[in-house]
């Protein structure tokens, strides 16, 4: 339920760095949200202060689980997924700024980010035990028209659905708002210095105490357990989208959780991993997917149109490509 939500505190110890300048003690947080593992990081002269920082934050994490979780039978997704066809649906302050930013993203990306997609994800089940094929009509049954005229937002706030297979989810940008939401938290109890990460998706406060940067590591899709590269970045979000992450094979083909809207399919454009690096980890999350779904050329070009993101890609044939400003992140292929 979600106002009793679970979490395992797995490591909440400050862990002093011998012969340290005080500032850089250490406090560490691991707890499961989301299906994953979310971890903190973060540098502070002040134990009591560190830990009340890691509490609001994990707080506020978890308050916005309920609001996006799929997964909890009472989030306010669920609910309004259930409602918003039949009536106009009031939405809270957070639900309405993911659904206005996503539907943002699903114009920039010309619809390659879709956050409509709840009744083909559950088709597919990619994740779950019953994952399957869907037949080619089931797949048809479900794409949904491009564009947002499926999804109304009033004036007061309300939300409707005018097309009754609109199911929303964000499982593809809500990590990325939930790493800013827990940044702000830190920032607001005076946090400069440490790491988050949420299943994979990094953000930097800061940087490091000996004023270095951060070195963030990207995994090898072909071969998880590892990295491919690594990047180097102070303050900044690196998210990565991956053919990894969640998928079923069958007959040797490989069907993974990131659909092309325009299909109804696991996107196949060419790349198996996109990073992107930018400020906010919402825009990360959001153009790590849709690059995907874009494919090297038309995913490069929106990077490269946009002032701030950088990307790297990985090709289906190993190949890493970069957007013109990476020479910054002191991009480094893992050596292996
Ligand atoms: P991303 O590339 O960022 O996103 C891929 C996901 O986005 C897909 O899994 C799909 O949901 C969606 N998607 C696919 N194609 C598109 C598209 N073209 N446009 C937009 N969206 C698309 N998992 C569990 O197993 N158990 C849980 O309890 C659980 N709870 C969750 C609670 C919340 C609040 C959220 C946000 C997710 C939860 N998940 C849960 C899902 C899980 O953690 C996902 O694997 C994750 O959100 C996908 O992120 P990613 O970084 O792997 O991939
Ligand atoms: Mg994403």
């Amino acid at each position: 339920m979600c106002r009793i939500w679970k979490a395992a505190v797995i490591l909440c110890a400050a862990a002093m760095l011998t012969g340290c300048a005080p500032q850089d003690a250490s406090y560490e947080r691991t707890e499961e949200l989301f299906g994953t593992f979310v971890s903190a990081k973060i540098y502070c002269d002040d134990a009591k202060n560190a830990q009340a920082a890691l509490d609001a934050a994990f707080a506020r994490a978890g308050e916005l689980e309920c609001i996006f979780s799929p997964n909890i039978a009472d989030s306010e997704l669920n609910a309004v997924n259930a409602a918003a066809y039949a009536q106009d649906t009031a939405v809270s302050e957070d639900f309405l700024y993911l659904l206005e930013q996503s539907l943002y993203f699903t114009e920039l990306t010309d619809g390659a980010f879709d956050c409509r997609l709840g009744e083909l994800i559950d088709l597919w089940g990619i994740g779950t035990e019953s994952a399957k094929i869907p037949t080619e009509t089931e797949c048809r049954n479900a794409l949904l028209p491009s564009g947002d005229t499926t999804v109304s937002i009033h004036a007061d706030g309300t939300v409707r659905f005018l097309d009754e297979r609109v199911q929303l989810q964000f499982g593809a940008i809500a990590k990325g708002y939930i790493a800013d939401e827990m940044k702000a938290v830190l920032d607001s109890f005076g946090i400069e210095s440490g790491t988050l990460s949420l299943g994979g998706n990094v953000l930097t406060l800061g940087e490091k105490p000996s004023g270095d940067a951060w070195t963030v590591g990207i995994t090898d899709p072909f071969s998880p357990g590892e990295l491919y590269a690594t990047v180097r970045v102070k303050g900044k979000s690196v998210v990565t989208s991956g053919n990894y992450e969640r998928y079923f094979e069958e007959n040797g083909v490989r069907y993974h959780h990131i659909f092309d809207p325009e299909t109804g399919f696991p996107a196949d454009a060419g790349l198996v991993s996109t990073t992107i690096i930018a400020d906010s980890s919402l825009l990360c999350d959001a153009l790590s997917t849709a690059t995907y779904v874009l494919g090297a050329e038309e995913g490069m070009a929106l990077i490269e149109q946009l002032d701030g993101a950088e990307a790297v890609f990985l090709t289906e044939d190993g190949e890493i490509l970069t957007s013109s400003g990476m020479a910054e992140y002191e991009l480094k292929q893992v050596t292996k």
